[in-house]
């Protein structure tokens, strides 16, 4: 037996803050803005389990509004979120995310982002795929107004 599951996000970027991409700091002049670190790729990663079980979203388990997650290390987020999937008694198959950033360009980080996600969630690196895309100038990741991710994961029964 196998459930999907889907994630989107977005964040806006500013001067000034943080840019915090699949539990890796990305040196670059803007970063996200967000009520936690705003780690675009770990919140879709964290919606896509949870839809995957019908068990909400991310906003749901960890309100903007409750001041524990000020400024919270989205991979503690992520740590709890995945309690919830194998205590539910599933397991990751895999994860594949894609994020949107006009600049700047996330290559050399894409394989740290990986092992990051993987250590976080205790799977194989194998297990989870992390691509990145501008969007050719186009909308507000391409005018650098925003950061998005999308993600899928599959869920097995945990053996
Ligand atoms: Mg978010």
């Amino acid at each position: 037996m196998m459930r999907i599951g889907y994630g989107y996000d977005v964040h806006q970027l500013k001067e000034g803050e943080e840019l915090w991409l699949g539990g890796i700091q990305v040196p670059h002049e803007k970063g996200a803005v967000g009520h936690s670190d705003a780690d675009v790729v770990l919140h879709v990663i964290c919606d896509a389990l949870l839809g995957a079980l019908a068990l909400r979203d991310i906003g749901y388990h960890f309100p903007d509004t409750d001041p524990a997650y000020k400024g919270i290390d989205s991979k503690k987020l992520l740590v709890e979120t995945y309690r919830l999937i194998t205590d539910a008694g599933w397991e990751l198959g895999n994860v594949d995310c894609t994020l949107c950033l006009q600049r700047p360009k996330v290559l050399p980080y894409i394989e740290e982002m990986r092992a990051c996600i993987a250590g976080v969630m205790g799977v194989d690196v194998g297990q989870v795929s992390v691509k990145a895309t501008t969007t050719e100038q186009l909308g507000f990741v391409g005018t650098e107004e925003g950061v998005s991710a999308h993600a899928v994961v599959l869920l097995q029964r945990a053996s």
